[in-house]
C-alpha cells in the first residue's frame, strides 16, 4: 500500500469528515478534479489504452455524490465572474474537468452530472471530435495489443528487444513507447506513429475509433446544460516539443473551432499531458494573448486565490486504482496527501487532524 493510501485511510473517517465540514483552513483553496474516461472495461479484452480510464460509472456516481455533499462545485465561468466582481472564491470550491473528449463523458458521466446538478468542463482535442482517428496513445496500445509478433526491437527507444508474449510484456512496451513519445520532437514521434502498424504488422481500419470520441452534436447538447467546454489543442501534441508556429496554431485553432461550433466564448485550456516539463512559458503566454482566462496543467495541487498563476493551475488526479478513501482524502486534505511540504503553514491543522483521527474512530467504507 502506498504512503498516500495509508494516510488517506487514516484521514477518511466520519469524525475527521465532520471536523472538516465544520470549518478550518483545510477547506480553503480551489480543487480542480481531473478525469479522462469514465468507463467499465474488461482488462483482458480492452483494445485501447486503459491508463486513461479514471473511474467506472458506479465509482463516478459515488464520487460525485461525495463531491456534492462536501464541496461547492463551480465552473470556470463562475470563477471568472467572481474575479471580475472582486469577490472571494467560495470556501470548498471545486471544478470538475475531463480531458480529451471521449464519448463516455456523454454516455456515462453526463447523466450522473445531470442527476446531481453538477457543472463540469470537458477539454476537447478538436481534431478528433466527430472523427474516427484514434488518439496517439490509443493507437499505440491497439497496435501492441493486436500484434502477432512475439518480440520487437525499437532501436530508437531501447537497445533491448521487447518481448510481446504476455499481457504484462505488452503493458510494459506500451508504457515505454508512450514515455518515449512524450520526450522526442513531434516530427520524430509522428513518423514513428505512422510506421507503427506496418512495423507490428497490424491492420488499422479507418473506422477503428468509431464511437470513441464525442460528436459535435453531443458537445452542443451538453453545452445547453451545465457542461462547459475548453480547449485541449487540435492534435494533442506535447507543447514543449513543437515549433512556435505549430504551438500557436494548436492553441488558436482549437479555441476558434469550439467557439464556432458552440457560439460561446471559450475561457479555459488544458495543456496536453500537462506536466511542467511538457508545456512552456511560450504556451502560457500564447494562451493569455489569445483570450483564454485560465489554463490547467497536470501537476497535482490546490489553487489558492492569493497566489495562483491562472495559466498553470494544478489539479487533483482521479485514477481507477485509487481507493474510495484516497479519492476523498485527496479532496479534503490535498495539502497533506499531495505533498504537505508545499503548505508548511498548514502543518498545525495537519497535526490536529491526525490527532483527531488517532482518537479511536475506525475507517468507514
Ligand atoms: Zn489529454
Amino acid at each position: 500500500m502506498s504512503k498516500r493510501e495509508i494516510a488517506a485511510r487514516i484521514l477518511d473517517n466520519s469524525l475527521v469528515r465532520g471536523f472538516w465540514r465544520a470549518g478550518g483552513r483545510f477547506r480553503k483553496g480551489l480543487r480542480i478534479l481531473a478525469y479522462h474516461r469514465v468507463l467499465d472495461y474488461a482488462p483482458t479484452s480492452f483494445p485501447f489504452d486503459e491508463a486513461v480510464i479514471s473511474a467506472s460509472p458506479d465509482e463516478f456516481y459515488q464520487q460525485m455524490k461525495f463531491v456534492k455533499q462536501h464541496f461547492e462545485v463551480i465552473s470556470f465561468a463562475d470563477l471568472y465572474e467572481c474575479e471580475k466582481a472582486g469577490r472571494q472564491w467560495p470556501n470548498r470550491a471545486l471544478i470538475v474537468t475531463f480531458d480529451d473528449g471521449y464519448r463516455d463523458n456523454y454516455t456515462n458521466a453526463f447523466p450522473v452530472l445531470n442527476a446531481f446538478n453538477i457543472p463540469a468542463t470537458i477539454f476537447l482535442v478538436t481534431g478528433h471530435i466527430g472523427q474516427t482517428k484514434l488518439f496517439w496513445w490509443d493507437a499505440v496500445a491497439y497496435c501492441i495489443k493486436h500484434t502477432k509478433l512475439l518480440a520487437k526491437n525499437f532501436p530508437q527507444i531501447s537497445s533491448q528487444t521487447l518481448s510481446l508474449v504476455k499481457a504484462s510484456d505488452k503493458q510494459f512496451a506500451i508504457h515505454l513507447i508512450l514515455g518515449w513519445i512524450k520526450h522526442v520532437p513531434d516530427k520524430v514521434s509522428r513518423k514513428f506513429l505512422e510506421r507503427l502498424p506496418d512495423e507490428l504488422k497490424v491492420e488499422m481500419p479507418d473506422d477503428l475509433g468509431a464511437g470513441v470520441h464525442l460528436s459535435w452534436d453531443e458537445v452542443r447538447e451538453m453545452s445547453k446544460q451545465k457542461i462547459e467546454f475548453g480547449s485541449h489543442t487540435v492534435t494533442h501534441p506535447i507543447l514543449a516539443n513543437i515549433s512556435e508556429a505549430q504551438l500557436e496554431r494548436e492553441i488558436v485553432e482549437s479555441k476558434k473551432t469550439i467557439e464556432q461550433e458552440l457560439g460561446k466564448e471559450i475561457l479555459s485550456l488544458a495543456y496536453p499531458v500537462g506536466r511542467k516539463s511538457k508545456f512552456n512559458q511560450l504556451a502560457q503566454k500564447l494562451a493569455a494573448n489569445h483570450g483564454f482566462r485560465y489554463a490547467v496543467s497536470y501537476e497535482e495541487g490546490v489553487v489558492f486565490q492569493k497566489e495562483f498563476d491562472p495559466f498553470a493551475m494544478p489539479r487533483v488526479h482521479v485514477e481507477t486504482e485509487y481507493s474510495k478513501s484516497l479519492f476523498r482524502a485527496n479532496l479534503m486534505f490535498p495539502h497533506l496527501i499531495l505533498g504537505g511540504e508545499r503548505w508548511p503553514h498548514l502543518a498545525l491543522e495537519y497535526q490536529e487532524a491526525m490527532k483527531l483521527s488517532a482518537s479511536g474512530m475506525t475507517q468507514e467504507s
